[in-house]
């Protein structure tokens, strides 16, 4: 699936984010900045160990990665030349700030990408893997920001969704479509 928001081509994509050809891949990260499971564990193991020490390094300087902010690193062995760490909210309801952190999340990923003049950007599905933030709701609160961010700003040339599972895909095309006014697809 793809479509523009105004001068940014927007991609959703079935696969693996470590073999993605954009400028920086997001990460969701933890707080702690030293690795996990899931897409954080596929990037440092993809990117190897360089990764790891710039995420040391940043610890060390600032404590490490509050929910909701983003940091950025080198992309080591991936394609990509930075990975942009995010941490996403867990989730515990709904009802604890969840939406607006999961928005701060991608707000400032791409608020540092333009920072760094990056032209384009590939994100997972934040907080809903081992962090429990049910994908539909996640994928409305992603697709607002995101859309609303890009018609506003200064934005990337692409931004990509990148969906480990078919039903993740489904579920954000469908999210997307409803938000850029398409007739929902089936
Ligand atoms: P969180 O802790 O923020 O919930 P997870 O990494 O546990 O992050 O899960 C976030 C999403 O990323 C889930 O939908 C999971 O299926 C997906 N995911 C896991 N590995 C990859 C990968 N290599 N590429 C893209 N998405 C992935």
């Amino acid at each position: 699936m793809q479509f523009k928001v105004k001068n940014t081509l927007v991609t959703l994509v079935q696969g693996d984010i470590t073999g993605q050809d954009t400028v920086a891949v997001v990460n969701a990260a933890n707080s702690t900045l030293l690795g996990g499971g899931g897409v954080d564990g596929a990037i440092h193991r993809a990117g190897g160990p360089q990764i790891l020490e710039e995420c040391k390094k940043i610890r060390a300087a600032k404590g490490g990665c509050p929910t909701g902010e983003a940091v950025i690193t080198t992309g080591g062995n991936l394609i990509s030349r930075y990975v942009i760490h995010t941490v996403g909210p867990i989730w515990s309801g709904g009802d604890s700030g969840e939406d607006q952190l999961l928005a701060s999340a991608y707000r400032n990923s791409l608020r540092l990408a333009a920072v760094y003049g990056i032209k384009s950007i590939a994100f997972p599905s934040i907080s809903t893997g081992a962090y429990g933030f049910p994908t539909q709701r996640a994928a409305r609160v992603a697709v607002d920001t995101v859309k609303k961010l890009l018609e506003e700003k200064n934005s990337p040339e692409e931004v990509r969704f990148v969906l480990f599972s078919q039903k993740d895909f489904d579920i954000y095309s469908r999210a997307w479509a409803e938000a850029i006014g398409e007739p929902s697809l089936p």
